[in-house]
Protein backbone atom coordinates (compact mmCIF):
# COMPACT_ATOMS: atom_id res chain seq x y z
CA UNK A 1 0.00 0.00 0.00
CA UNK A 2 1.35 2.99 -0.75
CA UNK A 3 1.04 6.97 1.49
CA UNK A 4 -2.96 7.33 1.98
CA UNK A 5 -4.42 10.56 0.73
CA UNK A 6 -6.97 13.05 2.22
CA UNK A 7 -8.83 12.42 -1.33
CA UNK A 8 -8.36 11.42 -4.15
CA UNK A 9 -9.61 12.98 -7.15
CA UNK A 10 -10.31 11.26 -10.55
CA UNK A 11 -10.36 13.17 -13.74
CA UNK A 12 -8.92 16.34 -14.34
CA UNK A 13 -11.63 17.83 -16.45
CA UNK A 14 -12.99 21.78 -14.82
CA UNK A 15 -15.17 19.25 -11.73
CA UNK A 16 -11.88 17.36 -10.82
CA UNK A 17 -9.24 20.55 -10.97
CA UNK A 18 -11.81 22.81 -9.38
CA UNK A 19 -12.35 20.09 -6.45
CA UNK A 20 -8.65 19.04 -6.19
CA UNK A 21 -7.54 22.93 -5.92
CA UNK A 22 -10.12 23.98 -3.38
CA UNK A 23 -8.71 21.15 -1.29
CA UNK A 24 -5.15 21.17 -1.58
CA UNK A 25 -5.74 25.51 -0.87
CA UNK A 26 -7.31 24.84 2.16
CA UNK A 27 -4.17 22.47 3.11
CA UNK A 28 -5.32 18.82 2.59
CA UNK A 29 -3.11 16.16 0.86
CA UNK A 30 -4.79 15.45 -2.71
CA UNK A 31 -4.09 13.37 -5.26
CA UNK A 32 -5.91 14.04 -8.89
CA UNK A 33 -5.53 11.22 -11.03
CA UNK A 34 -6.10 12.15 -14.92
CA UNK A 35 -5.87 8.81 -17.59
CA UNK A 36 -4.84 11.63 -20.75
CA UNK A 37 -0.93 12.37 -20.77
CA UNK A 38 -2.17 15.74 -19.49
CA UNK A 39 -5.25 16.94 -18.01
CA UNK A 40 -7.28 18.83 -21.38
CA UNK A 41 -5.42 16.31 -23.85
CA UNK A 42 -8.99 13.96 -24.81
CA UNK A 43 -11.33 16.42 -23.63
CA UNK A 44 -13.57 18.71 -25.68
CA UNK A 45 -16.23 21.03 -25.09
CA UNK A 46 -18.21 23.79 -27.68
CA UNK A 47 -15.92 25.94 -26.01
CA UNK A 48 -18.40 28.68 -24.19
CA UNK A 49 -19.20 29.17 -20.82
CA UNK A 50 -20.09 31.37 -17.97
CA UNK A 51 -17.53 33.11 -16.17
CA UNK A 52 -18.25 33.85 -12.69
CA UNK A 53 -18.79 30.34 -10.80
CA UNK A 54 -14.66 29.73 -11.61
CA UNK A 55 -14.17 33.70 -10.78
CA UNK A 56 -15.05 32.97 -7.26
CA UNK A 57 -12.61 29.99 -6.88
CA UNK A 58 -9.71 31.78 -8.96
CA UNK A 59 -10.57 35.46 -8.46
CA UNK A 60 -9.73 37.20 -12.10
CA UNK A 61 -8.84 33.83 -13.43
CA UNK A 62 -8.85 35.25 -17.01
CA UNK A 63 -5.70 37.52 -16.70
CA UNK A 64 -3.62 34.29 -16.63
CA UNK A 65 -5.94 31.23 -17.61
CA UNK A 66 -5.38 30.66 -21.63
CA UNK A 67 -8.75 32.42 -22.83
CA UNK A 68 -9.38 32.82 -26.37
CA UNK A 69 -11.84 35.46 -26.52
CA UNK A 70 -14.70 36.65 -24.27
CA UNK A 71 -18.41 36.77 -24.95
CA UNK A 72 -19.22 40.07 -26.37
CA UNK A 73 -22.05 38.78 -28.47
CA UNK A 74 -24.55 35.39 -28.35
CA UNK A 75 -26.63 34.77 -31.33
CA UNK A 76 -29.45 31.97 -32.15
CA UNK A 77 -30.09 31.71 -36.42
CA UNK A 78 -33.00 29.12 -37.71
CA UNK A 79 -31.76 27.91 -41.07
CA UNK A 80 -34.47 26.49 -43.62
CA UNK A 81 -33.12 25.63 -46.80
CA UNK A 82 -31.14 28.28 -48.05
CA UNK A 83 -32.25 31.03 -45.60
CA UNK A 84 -31.32 32.03 -42.16
CA UNK A 85 -33.19 34.11 -39.48
CA UNK A 86 -31.06 35.47 -36.79
CA UNK A 87 -31.48 36.81 -33.39
CA UNK A 88 -28.27 38.64 -31.32
CA UNK A 89 -27.89 39.86 -28.24
CA UNK A 90 -25.03 42.27 -27.81
CA UNK A 91 -24.27 44.06 -24.09
CA UNK A 92 -21.21 46.59 -23.30
CA UNK A 93 -21.25 45.23 -20.15
CA UNK A 94 -20.02 41.59 -21.82
CA UNK A 95 -17.17 43.27 -22.80
CA UNK A 96 -15.71 44.78 -19.56
CA UNK A 97 -14.22 43.06 -16.83
CA UNK A 98 -15.46 40.90 -14.91
CA UNK A 99 -17.06 39.71 -17.95
CA UNK A 100 -19.98 37.35 -18.66
CA UNK A 101 -19.11 34.49 -21.18
CA UNK A 102 -15.69 32.84 -22.42
CA UNK A 103 -14.44 30.78 -25.03
CA UNK A 104 -11.55 28.76 -24.65
CA UNK A 105 -10.23 25.20 -25.91
CA UNK A 106 -10.15 22.14 -23.31
CA UNK A 107 -6.11 21.08 -24.31
CA UNK A 108 -4.99 24.46 -22.90
CA UNK A 109 -7.23 25.29 -20.60
CA UNK A 110 -7.75 22.04 -18.22
CA UNK A 111 -4.16 21.97 -18.36
CA UNK A 112 -3.41 25.46 -17.12
CA UNK A 113 -6.15 24.14 -14.32
CA UNK A 114 -4.55 21.43 -13.53
CA UNK A 115 -0.97 23.01 -12.84
CA UNK A 116 -2.90 25.62 -10.63
CA UNK A 117 -3.88 22.36 -8.53
CA UNK A 118 0.13 21.69 -8.37
CA UNK A 119 0.30 25.47 -7.22
CA UNK A 120 -1.83 25.07 -4.46
CA UNK A 121 -0.41 21.68 -3.97
CA UNK A 122 -1.89 19.13 -4.82
CA UNK A 123 -0.26 16.37 -6.63
CA UNK A 124 -1.14 15.39 -10.35
CA UNK A 125 -0.69 12.16 -11.60
CA UNK A 126 -1.46 12.53 -15.40
CA UNK A 127 -1.37 9.24 -17.78
CA UNK A 128 -2.73 7.12 -14.86
CA UNK A 129 -5.91 6.09 -15.34
CA UNK A 130 -8.18 4.80 -12.05
CA UNK A 131 -9.48 1.19 -12.78
CA UNK A 132 -11.66 0.37 -9.86
CA UNK A 133 -12.50 1.55 -6.08
CA UNK A 134 -10.52 -0.43 -3.07
CA UNK A 135 -13.04 -1.26 -0.36
CA UNK A 136 -13.02 -1.54 3.26
CA UNK A 137 -16.36 -3.99 3.69
CA UNK A 138 -19.08 -0.98 2.66
CA UNK A 139 -16.46 1.59 2.92
CA UNK A 140 -14.40 3.37 -0.59
CA UNK A 141 -11.01 3.59 1.02
CA UNK A 142 -9.14 4.28 -2.86
CA UNK A 143 -8.71 3.54 -5.69
CA UNK A 144 -6.52 0.93 -7.87
CA UNK A 145 -4.55 2.47 -10.82
CA UNK A 146 -1.96 1.28 -12.76
CA UNK A 147 -1.73 -1.62 -10.92
CA UNK A 148 -1.11 0.05 -7.59
CA UNK A 149 -3.20 0.47 -4.62
CA UNK A 150 -3.87 4.05 -3.87
CA UNK A 151 -6.04 4.49 -0.44
CA UNK A 152 -7.34 8.08 0.63
CA UNK A 153 -10.07 9.17 2.91
CA UNK A 154 -12.51 10.06 0.37
CA UNK A 155 -12.12 9.69 -3.40
CA UNK A 156 -14.30 12.19 -5.31
CA UNK A 157 -15.43 10.51 -9.00
CA UNK A 158 -15.49 13.47 -11.80
CA UNK A 159 -14.90 11.12 -14.24
CA UNK A 160 -17.51 12.38 -17.25
CA UNK A 161 -20.48 11.11 -18.21
CA UNK A 162 -19.09 7.42 -18.60
CA UNK A 163 -18.10 7.34 -14.67
CA UNK A 164 -16.68 4.03 -14.65
CA UNK A 165 -16.19 4.49 -10.62
CA UNK A 166 -19.97 5.82 -10.07
CA UNK A 167 -20.86 2.46 -11.89
CA UNK A 168 -18.63 0.95 -9.63
CA UNK A 169 -20.11 2.47 -6.39
CA UNK A 170 -23.44 1.17 -7.69
CA UNK A 171 -24.54 4.65 -7.63
CA UNK A 172 -25.98 4.47 -11.32
CA UNK A 173 -25.95 2.16 -13.78
CA UNK A 174 -24.26 1.98 -17.67
CA UNK A 175 -25.38 5.42 -19.85
CA UNK A 176 -28.59 4.52 -21.94
CA UNK A 177 -28.40 6.39 -25.97
CA UNK A 178 -32.02 8.31 -24.79
CA UNK A 179 -30.03 10.19 -22.13
CA UNK A 180 -27.34 11.57 -24.25
CA UNK A 181 -26.37 14.11 -26.87
CA UNK A 182 -23.51 13.05 -29.21
CA UNK A 183 -21.47 16.42 -29.43
CA UNK A 184 -18.79 16.37 -32.73
CA UNK A 185 -16.72 19.01 -33.67
CA UNK A 186 -13.88 20.55 -35.76
CA UNK A 187 -11.30 23.14 -34.88
CA UNK A 188 -10.69 25.31 -38.06
CA UNK A 189 -7.59 27.58 -38.23
CA UNK A 190 -7.71 31.02 -39.86
CA UNK A 191 -6.27 34.13 -39.30
CA UNK A 192 -6.71 36.65 -36.84
CA UNK A 193 -8.20 39.19 -39.15
CA UNK A 194 -10.15 37.09 -41.16
CA UNK A 195 -11.56 36.03 -38.02
CA UNK A 196 -12.23 39.24 -36.98
CA UNK A 197 -13.82 40.70 -40.55
CA UNK A 198 -15.94 37.95 -40.91
CA UNK A 199 -17.77 37.69 -37.92
CA UNK A 200 -17.61 41.43 -36.97
CA UNK A 201 -15.04 41.55 -33.92
CA UNK A 202 -12.90 43.71 -32.45
CA UNK A 203 -9.97 43.08 -30.30
CA UNK A 204 -10.48 40.14 -27.83
CA UNK A 205 -14.00 40.45 -28.59
CA UNK A 206 -15.52 37.03 -29.18
CA UNK A 207 -18.83 35.46 -30.58
CA UNK A 208 -21.25 32.24 -29.66
CA UNK A 209 -23.46 31.53 -32.65
CA UNK A 210 -25.88 28.56 -32.17
CA UNK A 211 -27.52 27.42 -34.71
CA UNK A 212 -31.50 25.35 -35.41
CA UNK A 213 -32.43 23.85 -38.02
CA UNK A 214 -33.05 21.26 -41.18
CA UNK A 215 -29.41 19.96 -41.51
CA UNK A 216 -30.03 17.78 -38.50
CA UNK A 217 -32.73 16.10 -40.04
CA UNK A 218 -35.38 16.12 -37.41
CA UNK A 219 -32.95 14.49 -34.80
CA UNK A 220 -33.32 16.82 -31.94
CA UNK A 221 -30.03 19.27 -31.59
CA UNK A 222 -28.14 22.19 -33.89
CA UNK A 223 -24.57 23.05 -34.07
CA UNK A 224 -22.28 25.96 -33.15
CA UNK A 225 -19.49 28.53 -34.06
CA UNK A 226 -17.77 29.33 -31.20
CA UNK A 227 -14.89 32.12 -32.63
CA UNK A 228 -11.67 31.56 -30.89
CA UNK A 229 -8.56 34.14 -31.40
CA UNK A 230 -7.35 32.17 -34.83
CA UNK A 231 -9.35 29.17 -35.42
CA UNK A 232 -13.22 28.79 -35.52
CA UNK A 233 -14.62 25.83 -33.05
CA UNK A 234 -17.42 24.48 -35.13
CA UNK A 235 -20.00 21.69 -34.31
CA UNK A 236 -23.20 19.84 -33.88
CA UNK A 237 -24.70 18.59 -30.69
CA UNK A 238 -27.52 15.82 -31.54
CA UNK A 239 -29.79 13.56 -29.45
CA UNK A 240 -27.67 9.95 -29.82
CA UNK A 241 -30.76 7.51 -29.84
CA UNK A 242 -32.32 9.49 -32.38
CA UNK A 243 -28.92 8.95 -34.20
CA UNK A 244 -28.97 5.20 -34.07
CA UNK A 245 -32.63 5.13 -34.57
CA UNK A 246 -32.66 6.92 -38.00
CA UNK A 247 -28.86 5.48 -39.03
CA UNK A 248 -27.26 8.48 -38.90
CA UNK A 249 -24.17 10.03 -38.63
CA UNK A 250 -23.54 13.06 -36.58
CA UNK A 251 -20.32 14.29 -38.71
CA UNK A 252 -22.99 13.93 -41.76
CA UNK A 253 -24.79 16.60 -40.21
CA UNK A 254 -21.60 18.84 -39.27
CA UNK A 255 -21.11 18.63 -43.14
CA UNK A 256 -24.59 19.48 -44.05
CA UNK A 257 -24.51 22.58 -41.31
CA UNK A 258 -20.68 23.65 -42.78
CA UNK A 259 -22.45 23.68 -46.60
CA UNK A 260 -25.29 25.64 -45.43
CA UNK A 261 -24.88 28.93 -47.36
CA UNK A 262 -25.13 31.25 -44.49
CA UNK A 263 -21.97 29.24 -42.82
CA UNK A 264 -20.25 28.05 -45.91
CA UNK A 265 -18.49 31.55 -46.63
CA UNK A 266 -17.74 32.34 -43.04
CA UNK A 267 -15.49 28.76 -42.56
CA UNK A 268 -14.10 29.09 -46.55
CA UNK A 269 -10.38 28.68 -46.24
CA UNK A 270 -10.39 27.18 -42.45
CA UNK A 271 -7.91 24.75 -41.82
CA UNK A 272 -8.96 21.30 -39.67
CA UNK A 273 -6.31 21.39 -37.19
CA UNK A 274 -8.85 19.48 -34.66
CA UNK A 275 -11.38 16.40 -34.71
CA UNK A 276 -13.57 15.56 -31.68
CA UNK A 277 -16.26 13.71 -30.46
CA UNK A 278 -18.02 13.58 -26.66
CA UNK A 279 -21.22 12.58 -25.07
CA UNK A 280 -22.96 15.00 -22.78
CA UNK A 281 -25.52 14.00 -20.12
CA UNK A 282 -28.35 15.85 -21.03
CA UNK A 283 -31.39 14.42 -19.69
CA UNK A 284 -31.14 16.33 -16.42
CA UNK A 285 -32.93 16.12 -12.72
CA UNK A 286 -33.90 12.63 -14.17
CA UNK A 287 -30.30 11.16 -14.86
CA UNK A 288 -28.72 12.53 -11.49
CA UNK A 289 -27.62 9.24 -9.92
CA UNK A 290 -27.58 9.13 -6.13
CA UNK A 291 -24.39 11.28 -5.18
CA UNK A 292 -22.62 9.84 -2.45
CA UNK A 293 -21.79 6.86 -0.23
CA UNK A 294 -19.14 6.07 2.29
CA UNK A 295 -16.18 7.66 1.58
CA UNK A 296 -17.40 8.65 -1.91
CA UNK A 297 -18.53 11.43 -3.66
CA UNK A 298 -19.63 12.07 -7.63
CA UNK A 299 -19.22 15.60 -9.38
CA UNK A 300 -19.71 17.40 -12.98
CA UNK A 301 -20.92 15.16 -16.15
CA UNK A 302 -19.94 12.14 -14.04
CA UNK A 303 -23.17 13.17 -11.93
CA UNK A 304 -25.28 14.69 -15.30
CA UNK A 305 -24.71 17.92 -14.00
CA UNK A 306 -25.52 19.68 -17.18
CA UNK A 307 -28.22 22.09 -18.31
CA UNK A 308 -29.66 22.46 -21.47
CA UNK A 309 -32.33 24.59 -22.75
CA UNK A 310 -32.38 25.12 -26.54
CA UNK A 311 -30.73 27.94 -25.65
CA UNK A 312 -27.50 27.79 -23.48
CA UNK A 313 -26.06 24.56 -22.39
CA UNK A 314 -24.14 24.78 -19.40
CA UNK A 315 -22.30 21.58 -18.48
CA UNK A 316 -18.89 23.78 -17.39
CA UNK A 317 -19.81 25.98 -14.35
CA UNK A 318 -22.13 23.19 -13.00
CA UNK A 319 -18.82 20.92 -13.29
CA UNK A 320 -16.96 23.80 -11.22
CA UNK A 321 -19.78 24.63 -9.00
CA UNK A 322 -20.09 20.86 -7.74
CA UNK A 323 -16.28 20.18 -7.52
CA UNK A 324 -16.04 22.69 -5.20
CA UNK A 325 -18.89 21.57 -3.27
CA UNK A 326 -17.73 18.10 -2.89
CA UNK A 327 -14.23 20.01 -1.98
CA UNK A 328 -15.80 22.01 0.91
CA UNK A 329 -17.99 18.23 1.86
CA UNK A 330 -14.49 16.78 2.34
CA UNK A 331 -13.36 19.70 4.16
CA UNK A 332 -15.49 19.35 6.60
CA UNK A 333 -15.69 15.53 6.82
CA UNK A 334 -11.49 15.60 7.52
CA UNK A 335 -12.39 18.42 10.23
CA UNK A 336 -14.46 15.77 11.86
CA UNK A 337 -12.96 12.74 11.20
CA UNK A 338 -16.06 11.34 9.48
CA UNK A 339 -16.14 9.81 5.77
CA UNK A 340 -19.40 7.95 6.11
CA UNK A 341 -22.61 8.54 4.43
CA UNK A 342 -24.14 10.15 6.93
CA UNK A 343 -21.11 13.07 7.11
CA UNK A 344 -20.61 13.16 3.55
CA UNK A 345 -24.72 13.80 3.40
CA UNK A 346 -23.91 17.75 3.48
CA UNK A 347 -23.08 17.57 -0.41
CA UNK A 348 -26.68 17.12 -0.76
CA UNK A 349 -27.13 20.05 1.11
CA UNK A 350 -24.67 22.21 -0.35
CA UNK A 351 -25.69 21.52 -3.87
CA UNK A 352 -29.46 22.20 -3.05
CA UNK A 353 -28.59 25.47 -1.82
CA UNK A 354 -26.31 26.28 -4.82
CA UNK A 355 -27.77 27.02 -8.46
CA UNK A 356 -27.22 23.17 -9.68
CA UNK A 357 -29.71 21.53 -8.32
CA UNK A 358 -32.35 24.61 -8.34
CA UNK A 359 -31.45 25.02 -12.31
CA UNK A 360 -31.93 21.34 -12.98
CA UNK A 361 -35.00 21.61 -10.98
CA UNK A 362 -36.40 24.44 -12.85
CA UNK A 363 -35.47 22.84 -16.34
CA UNK A 364 -36.34 19.73 -15.17
CA UNK A 365 -39.17 19.34 -18.48
CA UNK A 366 -36.72 21.27 -20.83
CA UNK A 367 -35.17 17.90 -21.56
CA UNK A 368 -38.30 16.25 -22.60
CA UNK A 369 -39.76 19.21 -24.60
CA UNK A 370 -36.26 19.53 -26.64
CA UNK A 371 -37.11 15.72 -27.84
CA UNK A 372 -40.25 17.73 -29.79
CA UNK A 373 -39.44 16.83 -33.65
CA UNK A 374 -41.18 20.42 -34.70
CA UNK A 375 -38.76 22.83 -33.09
CA UNK A 376 -36.11 21.20 -35.50
CA UNK A 377 -37.71 21.02 -38.84
CA UNK A 378 -41.14 22.67 -38.64
CA UNK A 379 -40.76 26.16 -36.49
CA UNK A 380 -37.16 27.00 -38.31
CA UNK A 381 -39.25 26.53 -41.93
CA UNK A 382 -41.76 28.66 -40.46
CA UNK A 383 -40.05 31.34 -38.96
CA UNK A 384 -37.64 31.58 -42.69
CA UNK A 385 -40.49 31.35 -44.57
CA UNK A 386 -42.20 34.22 -42.63
CA UNK A 387 -39.31 36.19 -42.79
CA UNK A 388 -38.48 35.88 -46.62
CA UNK A 389 -42.12 37.11 -47.41
CA UNK A 390 -42.10 40.34 -45.03
CA UNK A 391 -38.57 41.10 -46.43
CA UNK A 392 -39.95 40.41 -49.97
CA UNK A 393 -41.28 43.02 -52.77
CA UNK A 394 -42.85 41.13 -55.78
CA UNK A 395 -45.13 43.84 -56.82
CA UNK A 396 -48.50 41.78 -55.26
CA UNK A 397 -50.43 43.74 -52.42
CA UNK A 398 -49.02 42.78 -48.81
CA UNK A 399 -50.77 40.43 -46.53
CA UNK A 400 -50.80 40.85 -42.86
CA UNK A 401 -47.68 39.25 -41.00
CA UNK A 402 -50.48 36.73 -38.56
CA UNK A 403 -51.92 35.38 -42.24
CA UNK A 404 -48.49 34.53 -43.24
CA UNK A 405 -47.87 32.81 -40.68
CA UNK A 406 -51.35 30.56 -40.77
CA UNK A 407 -50.91 30.12 -44.60
CA UNK A 408 -47.15 28.70 -44.38
CA UNK A 409 -48.75 26.60 -41.23
CA UNK A 410 -51.38 24.74 -43.44
CA UNK A 411 -51.00 21.31 -43.50
CA UNK A 412 -47.63 21.55 -41.47
CA UNK A 413 -49.00 22.60 -38.03
CA UNK A 414 -52.20 23.34 -36.92
CA UNK A 415 -53.59 26.58 -34.37
CA UNK A 416 -53.36 23.35 -31.53
CA UNK A 417 -50.40 22.07 -31.63
CA UNK A 418 -48.72 25.24 -32.24
CA UNK A 419 -50.49 26.57 -28.83
CA UNK A 420 -49.84 23.50 -27.14
CA UNK A 421 -46.09 23.72 -28.00
CA UNK A 422 -45.89 26.97 -26.76
CA UNK A 423 -47.42 26.29 -23.29
CA UNK A 424 -45.05 23.23 -22.96
CA UNK A 425 -42.06 26.06 -24.08
CA UNK A 426 -43.89 27.99 -21.02
CA UNK A 427 -43.30 24.77 -18.04
CA UNK A 428 -40.01 23.77 -19.43
CA UNK A 429 -38.03 27.15 -20.74
C1 LIG B 1 -19.70 18.87 -27.92
C2 LIG B 1 -19.81 19.45 -26.54
C3 LIG B 1 -20.07 20.79 -26.40
C4 LIG B 1 -20.16 21.34 -25.14
N1 LIG B 1 -20.31 22.67 -25.03
C5 LIG B 1 -20.32 23.25 -23.83
C6 LIG B 1 -20.36 24.64 -23.72
O1 LIG B 1 -20.28 25.36 -24.73
N2 LIG B 1 -20.43 25.19 -22.48
C7 LIG B 1 -20.44 24.42 -21.35
O2 LIG B 1 -20.50 24.96 -20.24
N3 LIG B 1 -20.38 23.08 -21.42
C8 LIG B 1 -20.32 22.47 -22.63
N4 LIG B 1 -20.23 21.13 -22.73
C9 LIG B 1 -20.28 20.32 -21.50
C10 LIG B 1 -18.96 20.40 -20.73
O3 LIG B 1 -17.90 20.07 -21.61
C11 LIG B 1 -19.00 19.39 -19.58
O4 LIG B 1 -20.15 19.61 -18.81
C12 LIG B 1 -17.76 19.56 -18.68
O5 LIG B 1 -16.60 19.36 -19.41
C13 LIG B 1 -17.82 18.55 -17.53
O6 LIG B 1 -16.63 18.58 -16.82
P1 LIG B 1 -16.16 17.32 -15.97
O7 LIG B 1 -14.88 17.73 -15.35
O8 LIG B 1 -17.26 16.85 -15.12
O9 LIG B 1 -15.94 16.14 -17.02
P2 LIG B 1 -14.94 16.03 -18.26
O10 LIG B 1 -14.66 17.37 -18.80
O11 LIG B 1 -15.51 15.00 -19.16
O12 LIG B 1 -13.59 15.49 -17.60
C14 LIG B 1 -13.48 14.16 -17.16
C15 LIG B 1 -12.01 13.85 -17.03
O13 LIG B 1 -11.86 12.57 -16.43
C16 LIG B 1 -10.83 11.86 -17.09
N5 LIG B 1 -11.11 10.43 -16.83
C17 LIG B 1 -12.20 9.72 -17.17
N6 LIG B 1 -12.14 8.46 -16.70
C18 LIG B 1 -10.96 8.38 -16.02
C19 LIG B 1 -10.32 7.34 -15.29
N7 LIG B 1 -10.90 6.14 -15.14
N8 LIG B 1 -9.12 7.58 -14.72
C20 LIG B 1 -8.52 8.81 -14.85
N9 LIG B 1 -9.08 9.83 -15.53
C21 LIG B 1 -10.30 9.62 -16.10
C22 LIG B 1 -10.99 12.29 -18.55
O14 LIG B 1 -9.81 12.06 -19.30
C23 LIG B 1 -11.28 13.77 -18.36
O15 LIG B 1 -10.12 14.54 -18.27
C24 LIG B 1 -20.07 20.53 -23.97
C25 LIG B 1 -19.80 19.17 -24.11
C26 LIG B 1 -19.65 18.63 -25.38
C27 LIG B 1 -19.32 17.18 -25.50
Amino acid sequence: MQQKFDAIVVGGGPAGCACSYRMAQSGLQVLLVERGKFAGAKNMWGGAFFGPTLNELIPDFWKEAPIERFIARQKLSFLSGEDCLSLEFAAPRFSKPPYNGFIALRSRFDRWLAAKVEQAGGIVAAGLQADDLLWDGGRVMGIRAGGDELPADVVIACDGVNSLLAQKAKLRGELRPGEVKQGVKEVLELPREVIEKRFGLAGEEGLAWQFVGGFTRGVPGGAFIYTNRSSLSVGVVVALKELMEKGIKANDLLEDFKEHPAVAGLLGGGKLVEYSAHLIPVSGMEMVPKLYTDGFLVAGDAAAFVVGTGLILEGANFAVASGVAAAETTIRAKERGDFSTRSLACYQKLLEESFILRDLRTYKKAPSFLNNPRIYTVYPELACEVAGQVFTSDGRPRKRTWDLLRAAMKDRVSIWQLASDLMRAKGAI
